[in-house]
């Protein structure tokens, strides 16, 4: 054995390299003690005189009160959006466009700030919201720049116009990205909105309100009206939105579209899931490790997309399970703040819970649980690395929604049965595919019933490109030209 390879086997099995903590500093973000809802170009209290405190899930320190809208707030927020339509939806696009752009470049600008804001609200790793989260959100808000003066061209003989007041409400797992899904495309077509941040994450949102008044965006064209879910319930009740778009819980999404029905307000709903990720006995196994360690602790797998289901081909099962199990001891569990930090907190006491409950289920009904051995803080709320063996598809965890960082691996024999098996769930959102066959890529493409389907890659997200789901996953697509859709009307 030559120097070099008997270094790499050392540092193969060594474990987790020891790292000196590298801190980013939180003195970047300075949040008020209070914060008021974000109408017509201004902080305004709310009438409810209600408040709540948004804390830190990695520390459960409180970062800062929140005001929780009631009715009366929300329906104020509806009618200066409604008077900043009058206005907006009158700008020459080329000049919408230039608002959307300095939307993206003070995105850029502060994107340090906004990452340590999203990291000590949501718990997630700063690399993750540093990397991801940040490039992302300032590349939908350029993306949709483009568009705002081209879509006649994106509708060729449609004439395409604005909707008017958007209803927009987005979930905790990524509060500034799907903010910025939101609203970059509603404010591209020249509709207003009246935004609705989680309970749990609302401060990227209100400093969000920040940036719109640096970036000169009009009186009433972005409102922001924070608090929890019966905040989100008025404004889906309110009769004066043009159109609702929501993310979050399958349940709450038939709830809203309950409430909509008979009423002539377009919806998009962007769901759960229970991703299938399939790995062939001809892939390069290490980069599908990878590929699944990715798609499943990402984000704590707080992803609606996360790679849940690992789906192996049975003649690499023993391998896979055996790498994947050595990759996963190598993941570093800890403060978000940290550089080094893979997997952080988990986003509130409820959906610790969840997991919990989830993962007893899964070892009731005899599945067989692995998690590496990790030190966990001991303020806060956090949940190490897990796998299941042994997983029958009617186990809670290979049905259920986990939103954590919990796989279940199940294994097949033939391309059909692992189609079978990936469609056989409620969802529908993405799903991946790792083998070194590029005709097999598309031969299964073409029979998942996914929103969409990764080739030995995870969780990539680009703006041009629509996402959106399947069956109990929703409907719409957001991203692309197809997300400018759900915020058009046709003449
Ligand atoms: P949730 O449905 O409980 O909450 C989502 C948002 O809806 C929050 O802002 C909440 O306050 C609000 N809300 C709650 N009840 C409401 C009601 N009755 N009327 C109107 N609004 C209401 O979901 P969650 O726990 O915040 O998020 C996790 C879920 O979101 C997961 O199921 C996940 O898969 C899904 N999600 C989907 C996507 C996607 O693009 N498909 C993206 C992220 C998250």
């Amino acid at each position: 054995m030559g120097a070099v390879e008997k270094q790499q086997r050392t540092l193969a099995t060594a474990g987790t390299w020891e790292y000196a903590p590298s801190i980013e500093s939180r003195e970047i973000v300075t949040f008020e003690d209070r914060y008021g809802l974000f109408i017509g170009g201004e902080e305004v209290a709310p009438r409810s005189r209600s408040w709540f405190t948004t804390v830190s899930p990695s520390t459960e320190e409180p970062l800062a009160e929140i005001a929780q809208a009631g009715p009366k707030d929300v329906a104020r927020a509806v009618d200066a959006a409604r008077e900043g339509f009058e206005a907006w939806s009158t700008w020459k696009p080329s000049e919408r466009a230039k608002v959307l752009f300095r939307i993206a470049r003070i995105l850029q600008e502060r994107a340090r700030e906004l990452a340590v804001a999203e990291s000590l609200d949501g718990g997630k790793p700063i690399k993750e919201s540093r990397d991801v989260d940040l490039p992302l959100a300032a590349a939908h808000f350029f993306y949709y720049a483009g568009w705002a003066d081209k879509l006649e061209y994106a509708f060729p003989g449609r004439r395409p116009r604005p909707l008017g007041v958007a209803a927009q409400i987005v979930p905790w797992n990524f509060p500034l990205l799907m903010l910025a899904w939101k609203i970059a495309p509603a404010l591209a077509c020249g509709n207003t909105v009246v935004l609705k941040p989680a309970e749990t994450t609302p401060l990227t949102a209100l400093l969000f309100a920040d940036v719109c008044r640096q970036a000169q965006v009009p009186p009433g064209v972005v409102n922001i009206v924070t608090g929890d879910g019966s905040t989100g319930a008025h404004l889906v009740r309110n009769g004066g939105v043009d159109k609702v778009a929501f993310t979050g819980s399958t349940e709450v999404g038939k709830a809203i579209q309950r409430e909509l029905a008979g009423r002539d307000v377009p919806l998009t709903l962007e769901l759960g899931g229970k991703a299938a990720n399939i790995v062939f006995d001809d892939c390069a196994l290490d980069q599908a490790v990878e590929g699944i360690v990715n798609g499943i602790y990402f984000n704590q797998g707080h992803v609606c997309c996360a790679g849940s289901r690992l789906l192996v081909q049975e003649s690499i099962h023993d391998q896979l399970v055996r790498k994947l199990k050595r990759r996963m001891s190598t993941l570093r569990v800890g403060d978000p703040l940290d550089k080094n930090t893979d997997i952080g907190a988990i986003n509130s006491k409820a959906q610790l819970d969840r997991i919990v409950e989830l993962v007893e289920s899964g070892t009731e009904e005899g599945a067989e649980v692995y998690q590496p051995p990790c030190r966990l803080p001991e303020k806060g709320w956090w949940f190490a690395p897990t796998i299941f063996t042994n997983v029958a598809q009617s186990h809670r965890i290979a049905q259920e929604e986990i939103f954590g960082p919990v796989l279940s691996v199940l294994t097949f024999r033939t391309p059909d049965e692992a189609v079978e098996k990936a469609n056989n769930t409620m969802y529908g959102l993405s799903a991946g595919i790792w083998t070194e066959k590029g005709s097999r890529i598309l031969w299964m493409a073409d029979r998942l019933r996914a929103g969409v389907v990764w080739g030995n890659t995870f969780n990539r997200f680009d703006p041009a490109s629509p996402f959106g789901g399947y069956k109990e996953s929703g409907f719409g697509r957001e991203g692309g030209r197809h997300g400018l859709e759900a915020y058009l009307r046709f003449e």
